[in-house]
């Protein structure tokens, strides 16, 4: 006798950093959820590469807005779930040592400061009472915004994860999505190499891999895989509070960051120039001479600190840096939750919650708001200045 196929209200694809907090908001609204993944356990795409930087301080209320519901959910998160997620407020600075960086941090300070964001300009003296191990030569300043922080990656996500099960989620993994079913123009389930699933609504939460399955429902979404580099260096005692981002392109790079982990040591990561496009993520022997040169640059005392480790990953990259969020206006029940860039791990939970609010029809004026600057429809044209 055939089994009956299992019918759930949602189906997520992808148990990432968007996918998981989505299921935990989605349970925690009583909506049968099933989470989808090809690999074999929850966080293994780019959730478990990104280097754990959580920050509000972005050019546009869309990415802003999310990232404080983001912020107020890890740094609460303890205190309400138990889980200990290594959230550290150190703040985010980024510097200047150029006219050009000044000028255009400065010409944003005043957009930022409109949308709420805790964040000034310090000059070189009080910049440097922030940050004493800059190097001081040429600083001419920086931003500052305290509330924003790092937490793990690691943690987080199998935190939501927990949760996300306890509250009735369920997970597959080592389940690959093959092909979305439609009928009559709506969505009615998926077929994968496992099985077969029918719902009602589909989450394209498939990061790096979005644009298959936006394939898959019909539906071009522009998000290409973009490799990054990060490492890790051994724990040391505490002598950096924020993350520093220094934003003037060079020639091999067009921006890097690092910061010091609640646990002691310096993570960074920098974005290479020009792009390396494509699914590898085995490391390049580029990345490290390259970063280190810019680091030691800005910060001498770094010298003699060891590294215990570097890795690749994937950005999922839009064509203007903005993520990807709202129904297909083709097929009924088909919900676009990809392109996050640089920064899906901050984005995760508020971006969740968001898509829970789609999914039960119940978006606030304040969602409406932002949700043109992450449309699938939009023109992509426009450019984010600090992805
Ligand atoms: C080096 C590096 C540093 C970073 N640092 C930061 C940072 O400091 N802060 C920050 O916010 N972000 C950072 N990021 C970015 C962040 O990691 C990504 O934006 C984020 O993880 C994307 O989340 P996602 O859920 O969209 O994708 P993922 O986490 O990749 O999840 C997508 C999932 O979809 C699954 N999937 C795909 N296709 C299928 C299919 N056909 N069937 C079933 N499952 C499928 C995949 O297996 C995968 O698990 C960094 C990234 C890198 C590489």
């Amino acid at each position: 006798m055939n089994q009956p196929i299992p019918h759930y209200d949602v189906i997520i694809i992808g148990a990432g950093s968007i996918g998981v907090p989505a299921a935990f908001f989605l349970a925690k609204r009583n909506i049968k959820t099933l989470v989808l993944d090809k690999f074999p356990s929850v966080g293994q795409g780019s959730s478990k590469r990104a280097i754990g930087g959580i920050r509000a301080t972005h050019s546009d209320p869309a990415k802003i807005r999310l990232c404080l519901s983001s912020i107020e959910l890890f740094s609460t998160w303890k205190e309400t779930y138990g889980d200990e997620l290594d959230w550290y407020q150190g703040g985010y600075t980024f510097v200047a040592y150029r006219d050009e960086e000044k000028n255009s941090l400065q010409k944003l300070l005043q957009t930022q400061q409109n949308f709420g964001l805790n964040i000034s300009w310090l000059d070189k003296k009080d910049l440097l009472e922030v940050v004493p191990d800059l190097n001081p030569n040429s600083l001419l300043g920086g931003t500052y915004s305290p509330d924003d922080g790092s937490a793990s990656p690691l943690l987080a996500t199998h935190a939501f994860y927990r949760q996300a099960k306890q509250m009735g989620a369920e997970f597959h993994f080592g389940d690959t999505v093959q092909e979305i079913i439609l009928t009559q123009g709506r969505i009615s389930g998926v077929k994968t190499n496992q099985g077969h699933y029918c719902c009602d609504i589909i989450i394209n939460a498939a990061g790096p891999w979005a644009s298959q399955i936006g394939e898959m429902g019909g539906m071009r979404i522009p998000v290409m895989p973009d490799s990054h580099e990060a490492a890790i260096t051994e724990s040391v005692a505490r002598f950096l509070n924020p993350m520093v981002v220094d934003i003037r392109p060079m020639p091999g790079s067009s921006n890097f960051y690092f910061y010091q982990h609640l646990t002691g040591q310096i993570i960074f990561c920098i974005t290479p120039k020009p792009n390396m496009w494509g699914y590898n993520v085995e490391e390049t022997s580029d990345f490290l001479p390259l970063v280190a040169k810019r680091m030691l640059e800005i910060m001498p005392r770094l010298k003699n600190i060891r590294v215990r480790r570097t890795w690749r990953g994937l950005y999922p990259m839009t064509p203007d840096g903005f993520p990807i969020v709202g129904w297909s206006k083709e097929v009924s029940g088909f919900l676009q939750a990809a392109g996050t860039c640089g920064q899906g791990f901050m984005l995760g939970p508020g971006l969740g919650e968001l898509l829970s609010r789609f999914v039960i029809n119940q978006l606030t004026a304040q969602d409406e708001e932002i949700l043109p600057y992450l449309s699938p429809y939009r023109d992509f044209s426009g450019q984010e200045l600090l992805k």
